[in-house]
């Protein structure tokens, strides 16, 4: 007997377990800046997938590099020599002033790589007792356990059960508070240069810097989760650059495969060196098709002049969101971020989740971030008119925008 028909998307949808709150758009492709649903309707993309389409939609040295490689050879494992992987791990490697490189397929999994990396080079100094990460108030480093006990949201631990120990938390940006924090049992310091879950927040000038020295100081390790920040996103390869200070170990992901899902772990050769065979390990992490994406996105950040690029449009953004900022009074109590890692902080009489979705009644996507944040993570790609595009969106909306329900 047939069934009774049903409206596909209802009984589908149900299908998926409800961990995200979802909007009920489906797109179904992309061309640079946009994306499209199935009656063609276009919407501006400045979310990227939440950082990571930082090429646009449909790149095409993107797609090329893809469609050649799934010709030829999709994965082996890494108990093989992958030639794309070790192209990758040089560049990154270089680009990072640090040695070598890990790869696996997500933020939380290349951070919690990190965090074992850490403890492990101190266990083979000689300093098991050295296993406590020092994590800043409002990161975001992941949801699997460990990470979920680095990241500092309790309710995101909320009946998950016992979390692995020795993650502790100290205010973001507060020098003082990380040197009480420190001593001999600390491995490592985990710092997001820009934290973007926590807000679009860019760590005040000079932290990083005294982070580095404050390591060097007690002999810990400094992590920088570049996840969000990293690969572009906030005007230089690494967000950290800006500041000119060095990290021991760079996280990677969400931008490296411009779409592809591809995590990684940059580390110093002595770092390196505590990981023998065995120590670690991803069945998927680095396979071919995975290096061509992450070498194609390489091959536009590396470009001359593509990150200057970027900075200028961001400075275009910025400029653009600082006139909004004194035209909409009372509205905007702050702009966040760097690069294209942007934040507008709003007003506590107003809510960013229902700029957000104004902007979406726009056909403007855009995320929304802890503190009261509006997230702006256009593709690195975004041309000024699509910039002013999204300016003009943001007046309407931001116009328009009444106060939250008393
Ligand atoms: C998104 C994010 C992660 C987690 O990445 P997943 O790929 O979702 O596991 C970790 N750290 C930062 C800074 C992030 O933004």
């Amino acid at each position: 007997m047939a069934a009774p028909h049903q409206t596909m998307p209802q009984t589908t949808a149900d299908a998926v377990m409800p961990t995200y709150g979802r909007i009920d758009l489906c797109f179904v492709r992309g061309e640079g800046s946009y994306l499209y649903t199935e009656d063609d309707s276009a919407y501006l993309d400045c979310a990227s997938g939440i950082a990571v389409t930082t090429l646009g939609h449909n790149h095409e040295g993107l797609r090329a590099a893809l469609h050649d490689q799934i010709d030829k050879l999709w994965h082996t494992s890494n108990l093989f020599r992958i030639a794309g992987q070790e192209k990758l791990a040089a560049r990154l490697a270089q680009a990072a002033n640090l040695d070598q490189v890990f790869f696996c397929n997500s933020g939380a999994e290349a951070n919690e790589a990190a965090v074992k990396m850490a403890r492990r080079f101190h266990y083979r100094a000689g300093h098991e007792e050295r296993v406590r990460i020092i994590c800043a108030g409002g990161a975001f480093h992941g949801r699997t356990l460990a990470m979920l006990a680095a990241t500092d949201r309790p309710a995101f631990r909320e009946g998950f059960g016992p979390m692995p120990l020795g993650f502790d938390h100290v205010p973001f940006g507060n020098m003082n508070a990380l040197r009480d924090a420190l001593g001999p049992d600390v491995a490592a310091i985990m710092v997001e240069p820009v934290q973007g879950e926590g807000g679009a927040n860019a760590a005040p000038s000079g932290y990083l810097q005294a982070v580095r020295e404050a390591a060097d100081e007690f002999g810990i390790l400094m992590i920088a989760d570049e996840v969000q920040s990293g690969m572009g996103r906030a005007g230089h390869m690494f967000s950290y650059q800006a500041s000119g200070c060095q990290p021991d170990l760079v996280v990677l992901a969400k931008g490296l495969g411009g779409g592809f899902p591809v995590g990684a772990v940059i580390a110093r050769k002595e770092i390196g060196a505590a990981m023998g065979p065995g120590s670690h390990g991803s069945t998927f992490g680095g396979n071919p098709l995975a290096m061509a994406a992450g070498n194609a996105v390489m091959d536009v950040l590396e470009q001359p002049e593509f990150l200057e690029s970027v900075r200028d449009r961001a400075a275009y953004l910025e400029a653009g969101l600082q006139r909004l900022q004194q035209n909409m009074i009372g509205k905007i109590q702050e702009l966040r971020g760097a690069g294209f890692l942007r934040g507008i902080k709003l007003a506590d009489a107003y809510v960013a989740g229902t700029l957000c979705a104004a902007l979406r009644d726009l056909h403007i996507l855009t995320v929304p971030a802890a503190e009261n944040t509006l997230r702006l993570l256009p593709p690195l790609t975004i041309s000024t008119s699509e910039i002013d595009q999204l300016l003009e969106g943001l007046n309407t909306a931001l116009g328009q925008l009444g106060k939250a329900a008393e």
